[in-house]
């Protein structure tokens, strides 16, 4: 946090902060409407009882019983629901317009970590790319010393040699195998770091890669890593790719199908073998939608998320008409969305189950924070309910990472969530109107201003 930004937040939550943020002890968030992140309809005239870390009680304000010394917070007119989590991220890669190896530095991560927080998603994922100092972050993190989201990680991951992912990485930060002994030592080395789940790419990029990871090469991953324990995530694009890693054994699809409609045989198999889908719709959308210029890059909540660089390239006429320029690549990346957008809606209503993710921080464009808000725009645009999204991002999101200590507001939970000056279940953009973001039961943010 820049000393500008502390002193912005301090002044405009100076009452919570002085209040609430140095003291541990028992706070009651009273008269809130609750999304508890489990699906249900919201609890209206609610209080949620949090006691250091954690959630202790929450019931309705009538029978909810308070400790004489609790701490008290009017929340009426306000919503209460979980930190947001994301199973799609990625940190360190990014930093202003730059890309590379550079940027996997302790600092450039924080800031990141922060930008998540304040925007209320609260737990990241950091799906691979990931270089020697992520262990000692994710620690850190965990044990609460670290500012910003709390972190999750797939290790390095594993890539194709002349292929995906076509990043500028460090040798520290990804393998590519040229055979299946090879991958399996790289799961194994890997394994000894303990991973939270493990990475795979494998398609080429629209066809602008030389080859695809062969199905060897994946097979014998992910039979290494079951072995291990371990779960593995895969990058795909392709519907076919989809079938051959989920009848392989993959565990989570990190994007979504793009290419066609996913059919009958994809919907059984993955309720089958129980695989998890994360369809990242803002991925193909944040390739033109900047250019297009919509009336919300125009808020202060989109305009606060963008370093210097990045905000002086969209407000260049110069780059908007050369990414305008290519109508090919805008209707091929609008036609993916769309694509994405009905197989998300397909597969929810089969029943696969379904993670949250964007892929924030891969690339300049896919902006830590308001990525995953714009996501649950898209997913309601997709034709889930706000409430369905919500969820998705909350409770299946906490899901898809094994964590049954976060993801939903009840009893023993994590005390991590944001409160709302508005109605996100009414009205998904609502959820922008994020007064107060808590994290293991501290204030930690203010409302994002100017
Ligand atoms: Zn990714």
């Amino acid at each position: 946090m820049t000393m500008k930004r502390m002193f912005r937040l301090s002044l405009l939550t100076a009452g919570l902060l002085s209040a609430f943020a140095a003291q541990a002890g028992t706070v009651a968030l009273q008269h809130a409407r609750v999304i508890d992140g489990k699906g249900g309809a919201p609890l209206e005239n609610t209080t949620v009882l949090i006691e250091d870390n954690l959630i202790v009680a929450v019931d309705t304000d009538e029978q909810a019983k308070l400790p004489k010394d609790a701490r008290i917070i009017d929340l009426s007119g306000k919503t209460v629901l979980p930190g947001l989590i994301s199973d799609h991220s990625h940190l360190g890669m990014i930093d202003g317009l730059t890309a590379g190896p550079q940027n996997f530095t302790r600092s450039n991560i924080e800031r990141q970590l922060r930008q998540f927080q304040r925007y209320g998603v609260t737990t990241v994922t950091s799906l691979g790319l990931n270089g020697p100092l992520f262990q000692t972050l994710r620690a850190e993190a965990h044990a609460g010393i670290l500012p910003g989201a709390d972190t999750f990680g797939a290790d390095r991951g594993i890539g194709v040699p002349e292929g995906a992912p076509p990043m500028n990485v460090g040798p520290d930060q990804l393998y590519r195998p040229t055979t299946p002994e090879e991958a399996r030592a790289a799961v194994r080395e890997m394994a000894t770091r303990k991973p939270d789940l493990l990475k795979v790419w494998v398609d080429d990029f629209h066809h602008t890669l030389a080859h695809k990871m062969k199905p060897e090469i994946y097979t014998a991953v992910i039979d290494e890593a079951h072995q291990k324990g371990l779960r593995v995530a895969a990058h795909v694009y392709y519907l076919d790719d989809a079938k051959r890693l989920v009848a392989a054994g993959a565990d989570i699809l990190a994007h979504g199908v793009r290419d066609l409609p996913v059919d009958d045989e994809l919907i059984t198999l993955m309720k089958e073998k129980g695989t998890w889908y994360i369809s990242t719709l803002d991925l193909d959308e944040a390739f033109y939608v900047y250019a297009e210029q919509p009336e919300w890059m125009k808020s202060v909540f989109f305009r606060n998320t963008l370093q210097p660089t990045l905000a002086a390239q969209f407000d260049d006429p110069a780059w908007r008409a050369k990414v305008l320029a290519d109508p090919q690549k805008v209707k091929v990346d609008k036609a993916s969305l769309q694509t994405n957008l009905d197989n998300l809606k397909r597969l929810y209503d089969a029943g696969v189950k379904i993670g949250f993710g964007t892929d924030s921080g891969a690339m300049p464009l896919r902006i830590p924070g308001f990525a995953e808000h714009r996501e649950l725009q898209l997913i309601v645009q997709a034709g889930l309910t706000p409430l369905q999204a919500l969820t998705l991002a909350t409770q299946n999101a906490a899901a898809l990472l094994g964590l049954d200590d976060r993801g939903t507001l009840a009893p023993g939970k994590r005390a991590d969530l944001i409160v709302v000056d508005g109605d996100p279940v009414q009205d998904i953009r609502q959820l922008e109107k994020i007064e107060a973001v808590w994290q293991r039961g501290q204030l930690v943010s203010g409302p994002v201003v100017p």
